[in-house]
C-alpha cells in the first residue's frame, strides 16, 4: 500500500511534534507501506518570513516573496528526515525542484501543472520514507513558485492523485472537520464524512481546514481525502463523492474575514458597463466575489462587489487607470466586513432555509450588507466585529451540535 501523510505546520512546531511525526510515518512504514510525507513550515513561520519580507521592502517582489517563503517546507523536511533517520528508518527530504513539481507562472498563487514520480519511486523502490515540501512548485522560469496559503494540502492531494496512493491523510491541529471553527463556535461537532462539493464551498468561504484547491484536485481525481488530528489516534473526517446523509439540512457554517467590499458610485446606467467593469478586473487577475447592482436612476447605478483584501490595492489602482472609460464618478470601499456562509445539500431540496439563516441574524440585531448564493451555499456579508456572535447564532438556529 501507499499511503501519503501530510502533518501542518503546527504538527511540526518543535521538536517533540517532530519525534511526533516521524513515530507516525515510522508506524505507517513498519506495516510494510510506502511512505510519502509531506510538511509544512513549522509552526508561523511563514508568517514571521512574511514580516521579516515587509520590514525589509513593503513592496518586495512575488518572485522574492516566493523564493523566501519555500525556505520554510525546506527546513521542515529536512529536520524530519535527520528526525526518522535518527530513529534508524532511511528516509530522504526533497523539494519542488528534486520532484520535479512543476506550476502555471504566477508567484504567490501557483496551480500545479505536471508532476514528475520518477525520483520518489526510485526512492521509495529503495525503501527510503519520502518527505516532500508542501506549497511550492517551480514554474518554467526554473523559479519557485507557492500555491496560496494553506496549499500544503494541495500537494499531498497532487502526490497522491500522481503516485495513486490508497490513502490521503490530512494531519491537523484538530481532530477533523467540524460543523464550524472550533476556536470559534464551542459546539461545533466534528463530521464522520463530508462531500467534495460540501467541502470546497466550506473551504472557498473561510474553512482553513483544507486549501480550496486540494478538494477541487482531489474531487476532479477521486482521490478521497481523511482529516485527522497529529495529536490522538481519534477517527477523521473522510471527505469523498457521496457521504452518508446526516439529518441535517446544512452540514456547516463558514466565516471569512479576508474580504472587501468595493462599491463603483454613479456608472452609466445602459448596457455593457457591468461587462467592462468585470471583465477589466478579470484581465488584471481580480477575483470578485458577491456582486450587488442598485436600481438605476437619472441614468446611472451603482455597482458594490467584494474582493480578498490582498487585491484591494490592484482593484483600487485598476478601476482608477480606468475611471473615464468605465465612467466611474467615484469608488468607496469598507474593509471592516466579513463574510458568513452556511453550506449544506439539504438546502436543495428544502425551502425556507435562506430565512431561517436572515431571522437568526436578525434575532441576534446583525444587519446583512449584501447576499450570494450557490446550489448548496447561502453567503452574507455583514460587520468584521460581528462575525464570531454571527457564526455562533447561525449554527444554534440549525441546531448543527446535535448528533
Ligand atoms: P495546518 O497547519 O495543519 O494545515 P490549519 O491551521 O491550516 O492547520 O487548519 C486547521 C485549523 O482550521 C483548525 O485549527 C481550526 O481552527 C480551523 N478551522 C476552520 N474551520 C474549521 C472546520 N470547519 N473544521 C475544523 N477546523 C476548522
Ligand atoms: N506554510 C504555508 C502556509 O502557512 C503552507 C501551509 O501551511 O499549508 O500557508
Ligand atoms: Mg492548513
Amino acid at each position: 500500500m501507499l499511503v501519503v501523510k501530510k502533518f501542518g505546520g503546527t504538527s511540526v512546531a518543535n521538536k517533540e511534534r517532530i519525534y511526533n511525526v516521524a513515530k507516525r510515518c515510522i508506524e505507517e512504514y513498519k506495516k510494510g507501506n510506502q511512505v510519502v510525507v509531506v510538511l509544512s513550515a513549522m509552526g508561523d513561520t511563514t508568517d514571521e518570513l512574511l514580516e521579516k519580507a515587509f520590514e525589509i521592502n513593503p513592496r518586495a517582489s512575488k518572485r522574492e516573496l516566493d523564493m523566501l517563503l519555500t525556505t520554510g517546507e525546506q527546513v521542515s523536511v529536512a529536520l524530519m528526515a535527520m528526525a526518522i533517520n535518527g530513529m534508524g528508518v532511511p528516509a530522504v527530504s526533497l523539494n519542488a525542484f528534486q520532484v520535479m513539481m512543476y506550476s502555471t507562472s504566477a508567484y504567490g498563487n501557483s496551480r500545479f501543472k505536471r508532476v514528475d514520480t520518477d525520483r520518489i519511486r526510485h526512492e521509495l523502490e529503495s525503501g527510503k520514507i519520502v518527505i516532500v515540501t508542501g506549497f511550492q512548485a517551480v514554474n518554467k522560469y526554473d523559479d519557485y513558485t507557492t500555491l496560496g496559503r494553506g496549499g500544503s494540502d494541495t500537494t499531498a492531494v497532487a502526490l497522491a492523485s500522481v503516485l495513486h496512493a490508497d490513502k490521503c491523510e490530512i494531519y491537523t491541529d484538530v481532530d477533523g472537520v467540524y460543523t464550524a471553527d472550533p476556536r470559534v463556535v464551542k459546539n461545533a461537532r466534528k463530521l464522520n464524512e463530508v462531500t467534495y462539493d460540501e467541502m470546497l464551498e466550506l473551504a472557498s468561504h473561510g474553512a482553513k481546514v483544507l486549501h480550496n484547491r486540494s478538494v477541487e484536485m482531489a474531487k476532479k481525481y477521486g482521490v478521497p481525502l481523511v482529516v485527522r488530528s497529529s495529536l490522538n489516534d481519534h477517527e477523521g473526517t473522510i471527505v469523498k463523492e457521496v457521504a452518508k446523509m446526516e439529518k441535517m439540512l446544512i452540514t456547516g457554517v463558514a466565516g471569512e474575514k479576508d474580504v472587501v467590499r468595493v462599491s463603483v458610485i454613479g456608472i452609466d446606467d445602459k448596457p455593457g458597463i457591468a461587462f467592462k467593469i468585470f471583465n477589466t478586473l478579470a484581465k488584471n487577475k481580480i477575483n470578485v466575489d458577491i456582486i450587488l447592482q442598485s436600481i438605476g436612476r437619472d441614468g446611472t447605478k451603482d455597482i458594490s462587489f467584494t474582493v480578498a483584501q490582498g487585491d484591494l490595492t490592484g482593484t483600487l489602482e485598476v478601476l482608477g487607470a480606468n475611471k473615464e472609460a468605465l465612467t466611474i464618478q467615484e469608488v468607496k470601499y469598507k474593509t471592516d466586513v466579513a463574510k458568513i456562509s452556511i453550506v449544506g445539500a439539504g438546502m436543495m431540496s428544502n425551502p425556507g432555509v435562506a430565512a431561517r439563516m436572515f431571522e437568526a441574524l436578525y434575532n441576534s440585531g446583525i444587519n446583512i450588507n449584501m447576499i450570494s448564493t450557490s446550489e448548496i451555499r447561502i453567503t452574507v456579508l455583514i460587520a468584521e466585529n460581528e462575525m464570531d456572535r454571527a457564526l455562533n447564532a447561525v449554527h444554534e438556529e440549525f441546531r448543527l451540535g446535535m448528533e
